[in-house]
């Protein structure tokens, strides 16, 4: 299958870099270089932001029903392209064919929710103490957007940036990943293609830290969104704290999964290995901390153990694959790290990563049982398809290995007890639980985290407050 040269898109146009500059992408099922992108640079960044200052003016006023309209026709564009879309991603990210797909169409489902809550961004009258009086509170799209994006999802990272400031009258300019580029740029064009007018969405990539440091003191961007990690999000917010300038942090987890004995141990294994090693492992909200309950540890384990063994590792695009490679060649040595840091602190390796030798980013589904809180892996994010359990023996002790961390993004639980499921909904400290199912990331709910985990949502009609100012007018006469 062809992988396209990645073009910048300023102010309409497809275009390379102005100083023709490029970076390779590679195919992380064998290393491969299988195309380039184009690198931008401070002159396209100035071109980028001229125009998004430019589009701002012309959409903030293109009425909230034409708006709707067009964003409705780029998630019509999006279900018709999914199938091309999918295979790029999956040539650039690794993920297997079926989740690209998924994450391909769970976008247009994002765009369709988003574009018709922007029609709902209601002001209110509030009643005056005088006679003849009237006090009008209106909502206003924040202003130009600065967009930065990691490449797990590629598309459905962006999508919920792109498709709230767009529903709201804000322009944008998205900083896509460079490992992922020709996804999210597929992504862009459906949007264009809808008619989303020049200069509203910029597309750009580069050296992220070069371009954040320009974007966000810049006076025409007013806010700015990141997802990724921690330690690079803490810099971006302390850059726009400096400059007063709107956030939306998305940052990393260290999900807890409490399993008690009451509950069904099955499903709960069956569901979390599933959600575990979904993209490899490499998701903010992916269930790491396995905390189960004592009596049944041993019975959970073994059926934690044995879902994991069936997962078929591979090349995304083969068929039958449920877990590609690593998306780049960074994880691994950190993951091997982690791993023999516990296994030297009595870890018990219950399933060992199992890939035959040869190119590619592979790393297998890998179990580790009786970790103890002092291992590195029960506090720094694997992000990888690495699983850990513990046993507890209180409810008191679960809540409080749970909340051990300064994560709080997405937490997980199974009990069959409400008495258990409403102390854990009162007690866990995380901006996000789902109990008994895998709840988690529908457009229609709030998605954000607490503490290092971040601030602001980005789902639920809270994705859409993020991008809008709120103007008090009061009148007399
Ligand atoms: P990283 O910290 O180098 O980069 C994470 C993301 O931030 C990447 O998309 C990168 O392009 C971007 N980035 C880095 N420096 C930046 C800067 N100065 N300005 C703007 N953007 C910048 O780590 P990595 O090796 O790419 O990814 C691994 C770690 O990142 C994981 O441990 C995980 O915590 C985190 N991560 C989180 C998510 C998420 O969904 N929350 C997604 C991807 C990565």
């Amino acid at each position: 299958m062809n992988y396209p040269d990645i073009l910048l898109h300023i102010d309409g146009q497809w275009r390379p870099a102005l100083a023709g500059s490029t970076l390779p992408v590679v195919n992380p099922a064998n290393g491969e270089v299988i195309g380039q992108l184009a690198k931008a640079d401070q002159a396209d960044l100035d071109a980028a932001l001229a125009a998004a200052e430019r589009g701002f003016q012309t959409w903030r006023r293109t009425p909230a029903f034409e708006r709707y309209k067009t964003l409705r026709k780029a998630a019509v564009l999006l279900r018709e392209r999914a199938e091309g879309i999918a295979r790029l991603m999956t040539l650039e990210q690794g993920k297997p064919l079926a989740e690209a797909r998924a994450e391909t169409l769970g976008a247009a489902d994002t765009i369709d929710w988003l574009a018709e809550e922007g029609r709902r961004s209601y002001g209110r009258i509030i009643p005056a103490r005088a006679a003849g009086v009237e006090q009008k509170v209106i909502r206003e799209p924040v202003g130009p957007v600065a967009a930065f994006t990691p490449w797990n999802f590629p598309i459905n990272q962006v999508v919920r940036k792109l498709t709230a400031a767009l529903a709201t009258g804000c322009s944008i300019i998205v900083k896509a990943p460079e490992e992922t580029p020709a996804s999210p740029a597929e992504l862009v064009r459906a949007f264009v293609d809808a008619g989303v007018p020049n200069g509203v969405i910029g597309l750009v990539y580069g050296d992220p830290g070069q371009i954040s440091s320009y974007l966000i003191p810049h006076p025409v961007i007013r806010k700015v969104t990141f997802t990724g990690s921690t330690g690079v999000g803490k810099q971006l917010a302390a850059l726009a704290g400096q400059h007063m300038k709107r956030v939306t942090m998305e940052l990393g987890g260290h999900a807890p999964a409490l399993v008690f004995a009451d509950a069904d141990l099955d499903e709960a294994a069956k569901l979390l290995v599933a959600s575990k090693f979904r993209n490899a492992g490499q998701v903010c909200i992916s269930p790491t901390r396995m905390l189960v309950e004592r009596s049944v540890y041993e019975a959970f384990a073994e059926r934690f153990v044995a879902h994991a063994k069936t997962l078929k590792v591979g090349d995304g695009l083969a068929e039958g694959t449920q877990m590609g490679p690593l998306a780049n060649d960074r994880r691994a040595p950190a993951l091997r790290k982690l791993i023999e840091d516990a296994k030297s602190k009595g870890a018990t390796e219950l399933l060992a990563s199992d890939v035959p030798k040869g190119p590619g980013y592979f790393f297998g589904p890998t179990v580790l049982g009786n970790m103890t809180p002092d291992m590195a892996a029960m506090n720094e994010e694997p992000f990888g398809p690495l699983a850990l359990l513990m046993p507890f023996d209180t409810l008191e002790q679960a809540l409080a290995e749970a909340n051990r961390l300064p994560y709080g993004l997405a937490s997980y639980a199974f009990t069959t007890s409400t008495r258990t499921a409403q102390a854990l909904s009162d007690g866990i400290e995380a901006g996000m639980l789902t109990i008994n199912h895998m709840g988690l990331g529908l457009p229609e709910v709030p998605f954000g985290g607490v503490q290092d985990s971040g601030y602001g949502s980005e789902g639920g009609t809270e994705a859409i407050e993020a991008y809008l100012n709120t103007k008090l007018v009061t009148q007399r006469g």
